[in-house]
């Protein structure tokens, strides 16, 4: 192989890698928001059951001041009844009692069930309470691990682009020119490998001359249909035969 190609493909090499790094770095907000949407998730339910049980428990305590009230009303109709005068006034006194129960029964049927909604909803949100905690607890683990691991992909980056910077002085300059030059129709694949007389990235065959040329190595090669800059694997030895 030309020992330009070779430095190519290391080259070639190395950009991929850091792609694969800035794509990785790149996706960390997401995979962040990700991580923390469960827990947003689990906040939220707790929150509406919070916000439910606050609900009845403030009906409760009006209904509770409503019953004090109905029954002073009572206390004040039946004192009233012992002190009618005539038949008017004991219906009168009668059907301001009768209501006042009626009222009475159903704010006391309302705080039953107030009650007995309660009895239900006080477990679930002390379920939901246990769902976040031990939601929370995963995705601070997840979270410090994306941290670390985003640390470590930009520790690599930095040195892979230091051996970029490196390596690029070092190659032939008509080489990096024409290379640079391919690279910009495909990116990060300027260098393709052919395989008999086939190039594998266009899948096209390329004439016998050329891709004799190509395996010989004394200069480098393109592909007559893509552009690529071409080099051929030397295909594998046969295993030796048994001693
Ligand atoms: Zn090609």
């Amino acid at each position: 192989m030309h020992p330009s190609l070779d430095q190519l493909r290391r080259l070639q090499d190395l950009e991929r890698q850091a792609a694969a790094l800035r794509a990785d770095i790149d996706m960390v907000d997401q995979r962040r928001r990700d991580i923390e949407v469960p827990v947003l998730e689990a906040r939220a339910a707790l929150e509406a059951l919070t916000r439910t049980i606050d609900d009845r428990q403030a009906q409760r305590r009006t209904g509770d001041r409503d019953v004090a009230a109905i029954q002073q009303r009572l206390t004040k109709y039946r004192q009233q009844l012992m002190a009618v005068t005539n038949s008017r006034e004991y219906d009168a006194a009668q059907h301001e009692i009768a209501t006042a129960e009626a009222d009475l029964k159903a704010r006391e049927d309302q705080t039953i069930a107030l009650l007995f909604e309660l009895d239900e909803l006080t477990p679930q949100a002390e379920h939901a309470r246990q769902v976040l905690a031990s939601r929370e607890d995963a995705s601070g683990v997840a979270l410090a691990s994306l941290a670390d691991e985003t640390q470590r992909h930009k520790l690599e980056l930095a040195n892979i682009e230091g051996s970029i910077t490196a390596l690029r002085p070092t190659i032939d300059a008509g080489a990096l020119a024409l290379y640079d030059r391919v690279s910009k129709r495909y990116p990060r694949g300027a260098v393709g490998e052919l395989r008999g007389d086939l190039c594998i990235a266009c899948n096209v065959r390329i004439r016998p001359m050329l891709a004799s040329a190509v395996r010989k190595g004394e200069q480098i090669m393109q592909c007559e249909n893509c552009t690529r800059l071409l080099y051929a694997v030397k295909p594998a030895a046969p295993p030796a035969p048994p001693a």
